[in-house]
């Protein structure tokens, strides 16, 4: 295996390269990297490297690397589904959600964000998928959802959210985050002003890149493989 600064630099590549084939600026994507079930020391070697965007999937997990790592200035992504009892620590401690796919869920975390920070920056996850996920929001029920949360006083929606079927098929990966990217046109057609389209994993991210991501996900590919438990499925 890598060590995780030489496999930052393998990912860095990869995203320059997608961006370049795109007729995009490497700058214009956006490497988040997705340290769930990996320790504290992982991310600060990480984070040595110049890295400095995480995400997170567990909470209580999440807030104990916060806590050990609280003296480097990191910028936090929860990317994990969300149940109703996280939303306030989630609220306080996080800069960013990209798993936002219900209302309840989003006026809880506008409630619950602290009146001196920054509002939280939303993205909406979209279920593109169909039956397969039972996570985020239906497409046919997206516009509703996104005028309801731009609404909400301390949060900023920022944008579109996707974890597509996985395939190794690059066609079928374009097809699908086409797909988000045309959600995202529409809502901006609509008089939305959303600029950030979260798609893209260790697998996948140069068919995401084309297809107009300017965030990526990427987890195992910077940190290595992550042994499955009943925690970690
Ligand atoms: C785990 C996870 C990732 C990273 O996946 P890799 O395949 O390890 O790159 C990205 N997005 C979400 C929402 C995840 O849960």
């Amino acid at each position: 295996m890598a060590t995780i600064p030489k496999a930052l630099q393998d990912v860095a590549l990869r995203v320059a390269r997608a961006a370049s084939l795109a007729g995009r600026s490497a700058d214009s994507v956006r490497l988040l990297a997705v340290s769930k079930t990996f320790p504290a020391e992982a991310i600060r070697e990480a984070a040595g490297a110049g890295q400095k965007l995480f995400g997170e999937s567990y909470l209580q997990e999440a807030l104990e690397k916060m806590a050990a790592l609280s003296g480097l200035e990191l910028e936090w992504h929860f990317i994990g589904p969300i149940q109703s009892n996280k939303t306030r620590d989630i609220a306080e401690h996080f800069d960013w959600v990209h798993s936002v796919d219900r209302l309840k869920i989003a006026q809880r975390l506008s409630q619950a964000r602290p009146q001196q920070k920054i509002p939280l920056q939303i993205c909406l996850q979209v279920n593109i998928s169909g039956e397969e996920s039972k996570s985020g929001v239906a497409p046919e029920n997206l516009l509703e959802l996104a005028e309801q949360v731009r609404g909400l006083p301390h949060l900023r929606l920022r944008g579109l959210m996707a974890i597509p079927r996985p395939t190794q098929e690059p066609q079928v990966q374009r097809e699908q985050f086409s797909q988000v990217r045309k959600l995202f046109d529409q809502l901006n057609a609509r008089g939305f002003d959303l600029d950030t389209l979260s798609m893209g994993m260790s697998e996948d991210l140069e068919a995401a890149i084309a297809e107009g991501a300017n965030i990526v996900r990427v987890g195992s590919a910077i940190f290595g493989q992550r042994t499955k438990s009943k925690d970690n499925p």
